[in-house]
């Protein structure tokens, strides 16, 4: 099946408004070629929450997807510090990373409150990345598959094979983001092949052809050409190599 590659930018607590804008700004003067202005890939960029209005104007007139890196599963109320998917929308943001390893690591997140965030994102008419992996210590004990399997199923419960369409898995093993450790190809595609046939077995064959997984954990230039030539990796969720024009770009021209 044909599966557009997806490279997404995931900026985590980093780059100021004016930082974020200068970026952009270097991504649209160097992102020529092959890619055209980030068009062959879909090219998407997670700035935080107060970097947003100046990557959004920054980027206007680009293909560029700019979307948030959490989001809320009410739609107001008290919940301090938090954002509801009908602000980010109010702000034209169709995107949203949910259930980031470093979410669940540093925050809390539990797949109850990530499959709350995913209902609640789609209800809005969001789009979502939704992130799974597993740690060191999980596949040293060779439960990694079980431990994937746990968190698509609680994470996707109650998601219908319609909202799926709306739904890009990344796979990213925690010991590799931020790490410089990168999964081997082979590593990753076995991962990639075992979410997809889950994928099947919980909706359908032509969901588990049509859904677009992306792998994350120290994607760079350097080894991002293997990794996209697997036949289940459908693209990269990147944090460090993101905030570099020149990787980034690399990246994307690695997709094409
Ligand atoms: C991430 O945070 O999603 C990520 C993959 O980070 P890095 O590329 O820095 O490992």
């Amino acid at each position: 099946m044909d599966r557009k590659k997806v490279i997404a930018g995931n900026w985590k607590m980093n780059m100021t408004a004016a930082e974020g804008a200068q970026l952009i700004a270097d991504l649209k003067a160097n992102c020529g070629g092959a890619c055209g202005c980030c068009s062959a890939p879909e090219v998407m960029v997670f700035p935080p929450f107060t970097t947003i209005a100046a990557v959004q104007e920054a980027a206007k007139g680009t293909p560029l997807v700019v979307g948030a890196q959490n989001v809320h599963w009410a739609t107001n109320g008290a919940f301090t510090g938090e954002i509801s998917a009908k602000m980010l929308v109010e702000m034209g943001v169709n995107y949203v990373i949910i259930g980031h390893s470093e979410r669940r690591q540093y925050f809390g997140e539990t797949d109850e409150t990530v499959n709350q965030r995913v209902k609640a994102a789609l209800a809005a008419g969001m789009k979502v990345i939704l992130c799974i992996g597993e740690t060191l210590e999980e596949r040293e004990k060779g439960v990694t598959e079980a431990v994937l399997e746990k968190q698509v199923r609680w994470d996707l419960a109650d998601i219908t094979k319609e909202q799926l369409e709306n739904i890009i898995l990344a796979y990213e093993p925690v010991w590799a983001i931020g790490t410089g450790k990168t999964a081997t190809n082979e590593q990753a595609q076995e991962v990639h092949a075992f979410v997809r046939a889950l994928i099947g077995k919980m909706y359908c064959p032509v969901c588990a052809g049509k859904i677009r997984i992306l792998y994350g954990g120290s994607m760079k230039p350097a080894n991002a050409e293997g990794l996209l030539a697997q036949p289940d990796i459908d693209g990269g969720l990147i944090g460090g190599a993101a905030l570099k024009a020149a990787d980034f770009i690399a990246l994307v021209k690695a997709a094409c």
